[in-house]
């Protein structure tokens, strides 16, 4: 990626890959990093570099803007100088407000928080924080009837964290996820849900940020599940029953949803068409890439641009907002659809 941005490759390659603009993705935007094994240090970044960010979108005069901007641009499909890109943050971490929000106040830049509101009324928790401070405290992991973990040593803590996440992902159901939770953090002390009472953001607080015009709040379904492995059903009444509650707190139905985990193994067309028919605007995946005007057909599944936290330099995010990563990460292909 270096290479991409100081050759000017990733410059010239914006016509071609850029398409309209970017959609950012961030979850947690905090000045310390709170991973006490490292392994979830990809999913913040400190405030200073969410500012260098977007100072230096604004140098190139890039136009930041809102999510219901984003699909009038696609719908319109318009190409102007100005390429822009949309902030967006997931599952509705307290430092949204507490460090990204004086940033974004401060520069005018409209954002995005996608909320899961069994999140924040405990129905279910960061699980793969949990899982986290489970490995930290424990030697050793059994899941009744399931495999075990040898977590004596940081190496194989973090092999376990691995192998952990794999396990609650793809073996366990989603209705699974939290008996057994709930379980490891009894047999190893730890209390199921400390992360969530401190790290999400309250009612309350959603009502804070939300009262800015700067902030919109979008859905992402009320238990954070894989919806790829759920019923139909159940994935609408997932999509319908966060949008009713986020109505139900704020006042105004949400508009925009994102997809949990939101990978090609999480979010499908399937997944698209019901979050079209529940009447959101948009839905956004994780899957790398730039927004284009193709995407017109297609506003139920936007790619976007993660930030990760372990890679916090300028040019990185540079030049995968160039687009020129796009194929490089998806097999060849310029744009990016369910
Ligand atoms: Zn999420």
């Amino acid at each position: 990626m270096r290479l991409a941005w100081h050759t000017g490759f990733a410059t010239t390659a914006r016509d071609h890959f850029g398409g309209l603009g970017s959609v950012i993705m961030l979850h947690r935007v905090r000045p310390d990093c709170i991973s006490p094994l490292g392994v979830t240090r990809s999913l913040s970044i400190t405030p200073a570099f969410l500012e260098q960010i977007i100072l230096a979108l604004k140098a190139e005069g890039t136009e930041l803007i809102s999510m219901d901007e984003v699909v009038e641009h696609v719908k319109t499909g318009k190409r102007s100088d100005r390429r822009f890109v949309a902030v967006t943050l997931d599952d509705g971490y307290n430092d949204n407000l507490n460090h990204a929000y004086p940033v974004f106040q401060k520069h005018s830049v409209p954002f995005t928080v996608y909320v899961a509101p069994g999140f924040i009324e405990g129905a279910t928790v960061l699980w793969w924080e949990v899982v986290e401070s489970i490995i930290v405290k424990a030697d050793h992991i059994k899941i009744p009837n399931g495999p075990e973990w040898r977590c004596g040593t940081l190496f194989q803590k973090r092999a376990a964290f691995h192998a952990m996440m794999r396990y609650f992902s793809y073996t366990l159901t989603e209705l699974e996820q939290m008996p057994v939770l709930r379980h490891l953090c009894e047999v190893h002390g730890v209390v199921c849900g400390v992360a969530q009472d401190r790290d999400v953001m309250s009612w309350n607080e959603v009502r804070q940020i939300n009262s800015d015009p700067l902030c919109t709040i979008g859905a992402h379904t009320v238990h954070h599940y894989n919806l790829k492995k759920l019923t139909a059903d159940m994935v609408a009444q997932e999509m319908q029953l966060s949008a009713d509650m986020l109505e139900d707190k704020l006042g105004a139905r949400p508009q925009h949803f994102a997809y949990p985990y939101g990978s090609a193994k999480a979010a499908a067309r399937r997944e698209a068409e019901i979050a079209a028919s529940e009447g959101f605007l948009s839905g956004v995946t994780t899957r790398h890439g730039t927004i284009h005007a193709e995407h017109r057909n297609n506003l139920h599944a936007l790619p976007r641009i993660s930030i990760n936290g372990r890679f916090q330099k300028l040019i990185y995010a540079q030049t995968m907002m160039s687009g020129v990563t796009t194929p490089i990460a998806n097999a060849g292909r310029r744009v990016i659809q369910a």
